[in-house]
């Protein structure tokens, strides 16, 4: 049924609940884990200047200590929560519109279910959902499993 499950995380405590949902159902059906963080150039283009956007877009978040210390502890968690369950996870951080860029994944790795969460960094406001699942749910053909933020 599953071979391959997306969990997108932006490192929040919702996404985490979403971790644990993702690698259970990847346990059961003997499928990898594919963790995706998304460097969100969208809220970024507020603070950053348009050459230093420029580079991240490109992938060129290396040098960036901040940026990438908080992809990789993010892409990391989850797959040292998969590695305990001897379930096989691949880590990828790219750059752009989240919601963009998780479609792509999708596309291009064959991913069969993606498990997020209800809401992530911005936290429980007014939304039902939060702008990035939302968006995912809306242009992704695969089934998601949208994990409630208020049942972690
Ligand atoms: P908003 O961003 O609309 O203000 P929010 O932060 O509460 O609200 P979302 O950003 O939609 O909610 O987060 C919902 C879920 O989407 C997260 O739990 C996570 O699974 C996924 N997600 C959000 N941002 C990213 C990202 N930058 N990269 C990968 N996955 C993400
Ligand atoms: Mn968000």
């Amino acid at each position: 049924m599953y071979e391959k499950i997306l969990i997108p995380t932006d490192g929040s405590d919702t996404a985490a609940g979403a971790v644990d949902h993702g690698i259970d159902l990847a346990e059961k059906y003997d499928a990898e884990v594919h963790a995706l963080y998304v460097v969100d150039t969208d809220s970024m283009s507020i603070t950053l200047g348009g050459e230093q956007l420029d580079r991240i877009e490109q992938g060129q978040f290396d040098e960036m200590d901040e940026i990438r210390e908080r992809a990789e502890s993010a892409t990391g968690y989850v797959a040292d929560r998969a590695r305990e369950r001897d379930v096989p996870a691949v880590e990828h951080i790219s750059a752009g519109r989240p919601h963009s860029l998780i479609g792509d994944y999708v596309e291009d790795n064959g991913i069969d279910l993606v498990v997020m969460g209800s809401h992530g960094r911005s936290g429980i406001t007014r939304a039902l959902l939060g702008s990035v699942t939302e968006r995912t749910l809306r242009s992704t053909h695969v089934p998601i499993l949208v994990v409630d933020a208020q049942a972690e």
